[in-house]
Order: C-alpha cells, then sequence, then structure tokens
C-alpha cells in the first residue's frame, strides 16, 4: 500500500521575496507550464500549499510564502511548518538588487535551523538567463561570500548552505532540483549502485531514473553528468509522453501516459541510441549507449528486468523498516 509511505515524504519549502520566481518555478517544474506562460501568473498574499502527491513519485509539498513574510507575525506556526521540512529552497532573483534578498534569507535560515537543524538550505540564485557568463559567476561568487559573512556575523557559520544557478528557461531548473530531492531520498546510494550495475553489464553509458511527471532525475550512475545528455533524456520523455497520450490510451484504463509494457527507443544521428523503458507509476529509466552495444537488446531488456525488480525491493525494504514497531534490521 502507499498510505504508510505517504507519511513520510520529505516536505521542500520554497521561499523567497515577492516576484523572485518561486510560483514560476513550481508551475513549470510540476505543472508543465511553458516559461513564457509565467509572465502572466498572479502574485499571491497567502501561503500556499501545492499537494503534488498523486502525479509524481517526488512526493513533497511545496509551501510558496509571499515576499514580505513576517518571522514576528504570531499567526505562522513556523514550528510546524519547519519541523516537517526536509529542504528549504531559498529563491533569490538575481537580475534584481539582492540585498534585501540576502537579509531576508539570513532571518530565514537561522529561524529554520534552530527548530529544525538537519533541513537542508538550498539557494537558487534564479532568472540567470538575462545574464553573461562572467556576470552570473560574478554574482555567485558576491552571493556566497555575502551569505557566508552574515551567517558568521550572526553566529551560524554551522550553517551549510548549496547554491544552484538557475533559470526556468533551460534545464538548469530541473538539474538543481534533482539534486535538492536526491538529497532527500534514503535509497539513494542502493539506486545509484543498481544503476552502475545495470550500465557494467548492458555496455550503456549513462542512465537516469527519472519521476516521469516533473523531469526530475532522482537518480543516476556516478559517472558525471553533462548538462547535454540530461536534455537528451528529458526531451526524449517528453516526446514520448506527448506520443503516448495520442496513440496510448486504452479506454477502459485510468490514462497513465506510460504503463508495464512502455518502452521507446530513439536513434541519432551520432551512433547513439536512447531507450526508455517504464519502471513503475512514477519511475522510468532512460538510458544513453552506443548504437553497437544496442545490438545485444534481447541481454539488456533481461538485465532491466532484474534491475527493475530490484528497485521494487529497494522501495519495499524501505516501507517495511519504517512502519510502526519495526526495528531497522541489523545483521
Ligand atoms: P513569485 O512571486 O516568487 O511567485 O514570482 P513569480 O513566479 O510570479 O515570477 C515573477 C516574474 O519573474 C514573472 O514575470 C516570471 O515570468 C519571471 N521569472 C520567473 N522565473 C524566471 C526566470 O528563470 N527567468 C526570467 N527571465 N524570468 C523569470
Amino acid at each position: 500500500g502507499t498510505s504508510s509511505s505517504s507519511d513520510q515524504k520529505p516536505r521542500i519549502l520554497l521561499m523567497g521575496l515577492r516576484r523572485s520566481g518561486k510560483s514560476s518555478i513550481q508551475k513549470v517544474v510540476f505543472h508543465k507550464m511553458s516559461p513564457n506562460e509565467t509572465l502572466f501568473l498572479e502574485s499571491t498574499n497567502k501561503i500556499v500549499k501545492d499537494d503534488i502527491n498523486n502525479s509524481s513519485f517526488v512526493q513533497f509539498q511545496i509551501w510558496d510564502f509571499p515576499g514580505q513574510i513576517d518571522f514576528f507575525d504570531a499567526s505562522f506556526d513556523y514550528d510546524m511548518i519547519f519541523s516537517g521540512c526536509g529542504a528549504l529552497i531559498f529563491v533569490i532573483d538575481a537580475q534584481d538588487d539582492y540585498i534585501d534578498a540576502l537579509h531576508k534569507l539570513n532571518l530565514t535560515v537561522t529561524k529554520a535551523y534552530k527548530i529544525n537543524p538537519s533541513i537542508k538550505f538550498e539557494v537558487f540564485i534564479h532568472k540567470v538567463d538575462g545574464l553573461g557568463d562572467d556576470f552570473k559567476m560574478e554574482s555567485q561568487r558576491d552571493i556566497h561570500q555575502r551569505t557566508a559573512d552574515d551567517l558568521n556575523d550572526s553566529g551560524y557559520d554551522q550553517i551549510h548552505l548549496s547554491f544552484h544557478l538557475t533559470s526556468i528557461y533551460d534545464h538548469s531548473i530541473f538539474e538543481a532540483f534533482s539534486k535538492v530531492v536526491q538529497k532527500l531520498i534514503p535509497q539513494l546510494p542502493a539506486l545509484e549502485n543498481l544503476l552502475n550495475i545495470l550500465n557494467t553489464n548492458s555496455a550503456i553509458e549513462k542512465s537516469f531514473l527519472f519521476d516521469v511527471v516533473s523531469k526530475i532525475y532522482i537518480a543516476t550512475d556516478s559517472t558525471p553528468v553533462d548538462m547535454q545528455s540530461y536534455e537528451l533524456c528529458c526531451d526524449m520523455i517528453d516526446v514520448v509522453i506527448d506520443v503516448s497520450w495520442i496513440y496510448g490510451i486504452k479506454e477502459e484504463q485510468e490514462p497513465a501516459a506510460l504503463d508495464d509494457q512502455s518502452s521507446s527507443l530513439i536513434k541519432l544521428n551520432n551512433g547513439t541510441v536512447l531507450y526508455l523503458r517504464e519502471v513503475n507509476k512514477f519511475l522510468a529509466l532512460v538510458c544513453i549507449l552506443r548504437e553497437d552495444n544496442f545490438e545485444q537488446k534481447g541481454i539488456i531488456d533481461y538485465n532491466f528486468l532484474c534491475f527493475r525488480d530490484a528497485i521494487q525491493r529497494v522501495f519495499e525494504l524501505r516501507n517495511k523498516n519504517n512502519s510502526p514497531g519495526t526495528s531497522t534490521a541489523s545483521n
């Protein structure tokens, strides 16, 4: 069942000044809005809780705080909000003067840390699409330096912040979210290990385990990620979903974009193949391999079935270990 696992879903808070881009990020990553449509998003004044449980493997909630959040306002239950939170993403508009934002960041992070020191703090230096490379790097360095100084001054130099350069106009926002989410997945080492084994046994160069709805990759093998490969795999998911929505829906089934038998193949003109297989309701594996090696498709498919079984077991094990009254087995 899924009832027990939804109780332990990691929660992500998305915070930042008004107009920094929070709603746009949420809409683009989780609701397939195109970046240009975000120009017409209405500003909000209330805390918006977006629960995306049903469609996505990544079971977290986004709390969208308005920019002028007041920590001395007694009507917000910060204890509750921060204690149930796995990661706090603070969005900074890099195209704007960010001094105010950094001040708010410091207040937010120290407040949250006092309540829950295990929160992962993630800073999105956002809207970098409008900036030249030099300016981008300089802003990042400057923001890094100032936040470190501020934390030092307030006596919190033990707080660790991670920084990401993001934009909704390219894949950087998905890449950043992937890294944030991966820190919240306890099974990550096991998943990476399984992907490494799959790659070795099937002569695969690179593989990603995707949350299909958000295009966040929840794990990849231990070879370095290059953005181009990641973008290719994201594009493949879009293509496959578009095509299966058009041709794949059988009347008596609930309309899922991918099903058990889903597999897709795209040959690129540089001798490379993209291969997609559905893992479960939420997850898909996308692999990049040499076309020559794809001639062993039977072996790859067999290895994939083993891989899928193992993934299933990894998640079942976790649910078992977390059910009430069960202590973690040690041997
Ligand atoms: P919120 O108040 O923090 O929720 O901010 P919104 O999501 O409403 O965004 C404010 C404005 O920033 C909108 O006009 C968006 O189109 C724009 N925006 C958001 N993300 C980006 C980005 O990555 N690049 C650029 N250039 N504009 C962005």
